[in-house]
């Protein structure tokens, strides 16, 4: 029997003929490009939505991350995680910045404030932590060390959209918010981004920065790059942000049923739930397989493939492992975020799973712990089949 492949995500696509009208609307006002209606539309609906005061739109994450550090004038050291998506610090290399290094703490997996501090230098300039699988990171102890240094604090909140916290609002903290809505994101536009703005003259700055610099038809005030969102993308976001509480809420249903299916297993470890977080967003489903799972995490990720289900190891290597950054200033001690980074694994989580879908996951690595041979650690094999599969 062959099973449909169950992939870690599944971008929300949410039916064409909704969307069909809108995409017409384009169509027949031939404005397509260059913050027309629907740029400005979404960016109003997403500062409202986040509560936010000003949302700029990027045609992708990462060029929204290359912007706020060009907006804020950072150079020199930057402080960041080397558990995250590698973006987080080729844009500190785009940027002609330094980066380095800290640990996380083992509860958010986002940036340790302790580990910042120590890592500070004269030409540290800023920090850019992110919120690991939509976990805040601990933003007041980030905030109040940012003051006391004189530090910019540009929060990579690519996994945090819809998260809602008991105090303030995450997406408020820092200087500048940015978020990615590529279509692995809960929250997508195929491809696209923002950056979060606190005041009308950082936005501003931001719009100017995002269209060449331009200040009206003539004049280029700065040293602009083109990250437009275009019209297609942000009609597109406009239709799913009506339906987004539902797909997170979507997204809480399977994330209890995978919580009471996989409760019990010996080596299998959830995060805890995070105090403060009213509504997380249920982004990624991480897993931690420790030393009493009968398989270590490779095993066990292979063990699913078998099964067509492509678990993701999100952060494995972490980013300090890639050879461009191995020699990076605090690279090579990094106990918490290796440890995450070796028992890692994220479950398929979309709003357009089934019930039925989660059962085989769940199914899979109950199989794993019940029937794979308890082996030392030392001693594990790769079984022929699962190397093969990979
Ligand atoms: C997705 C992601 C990015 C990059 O966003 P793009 O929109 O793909 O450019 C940056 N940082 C993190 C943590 C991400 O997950």
């Amino acid at each position: 029997m062959s099973l449909a492949p169950l992939y870690v995500t599944r971008p929300s696509l949410p039916p064409f003929e909704e969307f069909e009208p809108l995409l017409r609307e384009v169509w027949a006002s031939a404005r397509v490009a260059n913050g027309g209606p629907f740029h400005k539309r979404l960016e109003a609906e997403l500062a409202a939505y986040l509560d936010v005061p000003h949302v700029s739109l990027f045609a992708n994450g990462t060029l929204a991350l290359l912007v706020a550090l060009r907006a804020l004038g950072v150079d020199g050291e930057v402080i960041t995680t080397p558990y995250s998506f590698v973006a987080t610090s080729h844009v500190l290399r785009w940027s002609g910045c330094t980066p380095v290094f800290a640990d996380i703490d083992a509860h958010s997996f986002g940036l340790d404030p302790v580990a910042v501090e120590a890592a500070i230098t004269p030409r540290t300039r800023a920090i850019l932590p992110v919120h690991v699988y939509g976990r805040p990171c601990d933003t007041g102890a980030l905030e109040m060390l940012a003051d006391a240094r004189g530090l910019r604090l540009i929060y990579d909140a690519a996994h945090a959209f819809g998260v809602r916290t008991n105090g303030g609002n995450l997406l408020r903290s820092g200087h500048l918010s940015v978020m990615s809505f590529h279509a692995t994101k809960v929250f997508h536009t195929f491809e696209g981004g923002a950056i979060v703005c606190h005041d009308r003259a950082m936005k501003e700055k931001v719009d100017l920065l995002k269209n060449f610099g331009f200040k009206g038809e003539t004049e280029v005030i700065e040293t602009g790059i083109n990250a437009k969102m275009n019209e297609f993308q942000a009609a597109f976001g406009c239709h799913l942000l009506g339906r987004i509480d539902g797909e997170i809420a979507a997204r809480a249903e399977i994330a209890q049923r995978y919580r009471e299916g996989l409760a019990g297993i010996s080596g299998v470890e959830l995060p805890a739930d995070m105090a403060g977080v009213a509504r997380p967003n249920h982004a990624y489903f991480p897993i931690f397989v420790k030393a009493a799972f009968p398989l270590d995490r490779d095993g066990l990720y292979r063990h699913l493939r078998e099964h067509e289900i492509y678990a993701r190891r999100y952060f494995h290597p972490l980013i300090s492992d890639f050879s461009m950054y191995r020699n990076a200033s605090g690279a090579a001690h990094l106990p918490f975020a290796r440890a995450a980074a070796d028992a890692v694994l994220c479950l398929p989580i979309f709003a357009g799973m089934t019930a039925g879908d989660c059962e085989r996951v769940v199914g899979a690595v109950r199989a794993a712990a019940a029937r794979a041979p308890k082996v030392a650690a030392s001693d594990r094999v790769v079984p022929r089949a699962a190397s093969a599969a990979t």
